[in-house]
């Protein structure tokens, strides 16, 4: 192998930036060219590849976000898509590719592994939805995120007497609900995994107000059947049952942004390096992510397609502690 190629794709995740510079630097360390490329697979079709030196990712370490861009391409679904991002890699004598990104991306990836081609993915997603890995990049800042904002929540609802629907990222894993609910010290997780009755949520609500709690916050999973803005709606003419005045805040893309933990700097430091040793070594299709206490390789094959679970005594522990 001489020349690699590494790109960010899905949506972007902190601690991406770590990765590609830990791909670029590992991978001229080994001996190989390095590309990167821009806006994640529409660019690799569209030839978008830009040569990397240890300078050109120098500072990055701690920004948010992805330097090389990211985006969402349909076009990539199809095969003679596929085909064509391949033909351009050839074209340009790229002989691996590395692929930062969520569950989407690495089916991609598997695709073009499937079509011969050598690649290597790192476990990056926000959502946490990756089969096999305990936590994927960008998880742990969009978890500290996430809390920061409820904590300043908390305070407000505290003063006013209010309850709170305060919907968190995650598309249809609760991972980051369940978390965020847990260390937050929230009354409530409404999650995609358990279908919550909202009349059951009312209850819950109720029970908090008549034993004098100043405040409630239910913690709402984007995917979950009733998100924030549904539940909100089917409470709109019950204020009664809920005892406490409803508040909604969506928090939306502010867990995506923002300076990556030290935790997430390291991850993708060590799984971008783990991604480019994966190549180097021919262990072509799979991906490195951390699992039980390390970053490991995981095979494609074992990872793309499944759902993950969502820790079941974990919600009965947030159940028991919001009282
Ligand atoms: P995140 O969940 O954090 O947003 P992701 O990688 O799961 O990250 P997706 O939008 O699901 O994000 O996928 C990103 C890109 O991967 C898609 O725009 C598409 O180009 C490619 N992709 C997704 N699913 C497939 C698939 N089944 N086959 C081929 N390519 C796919």
């Amino acid at each position: 192998m001489k020349r690699i190629a590494v790109l960010t794709s899905g949506g972007d995740a902190p601690g991406m930036n770590a990765a590609i510079r830990s791909v670029v630097r590992v991978g001229i360390a080994e001996g190989l060219e390095v590309y990167g490329v821009e806006q994640g697979y529409a660019g690799l079709i569209a030839g978008r590849f830009v040569p990397m030196t240890v300078r050109s990712v120098g500072g990055i370490i701690g920004l948010g976000g992805t330097v090389l861009g990211s985006a969402r391409c349909p076009e990539f679904r199809t095969e003679e898509g596929r085909r064509k991002a391949i033909e351009q890699m050839q074209a340009h004598g790229i002989d691996g590719l590395v692929v930062i990104g969520g569950g989407g991306s690495q089916t991609g990836s598997l695709l073009l592994h499937r079509m011969g081609f050598p690649v290597a993915g790192v476990a990056s997603t926000i959502d946490n939805d990756l089969y096999g890995f305990d936590l994927t990049l960008g998880v742990d800042t969009a978890l500290n995120t996430a809390l920061e904002s409820l904590d300043r929540i908390r305070s407000t609802a505290s003063s006013h007497h209010r309850a709170f629907l305060v919907e968190v990222m995650g598309r249809d894993c609760g991972y980051l609900a369940l978390m965020t609910a847990l260390a937050g010290g929230a009354e409530v997780v409404v999650v995609p995994e358990v279908d919550v009755d909202p009349d059951a949520v009312a209850r819950e609500l109720r029970e908090a107000y008549e034993r004098g709690k100043s405040h409630a916050i239910v913690v709402v999973a984007e995917g979950a059947r009733y998100n924030a803005a549904a539940m909100a709606e089917h409470f709109r003419e019950r204020r009664d049952e809920v005892g406490f005045e409803l508040r909604m805040t969506v928090l939306g893309h502010v867990q995506r942004g923002g300076t990556p933990t030290a935790f997430d700097r390291l991850l993708g430091t060590r799984a971008g390096a783990m991604a480019v040793k994966l190549l180097v070594e021919g262990r072509h299709g799979h991906i490195a992510g951390w699992l039980e206490g390390k970053v490991q390789a995981l095979p494609l094959e074992e990872v793309v397609g499944k759902k993950r679970p969502l820790e079941p005594d974990l919600l009965s522990l947030a159940e028991v502690l919001a009282q």
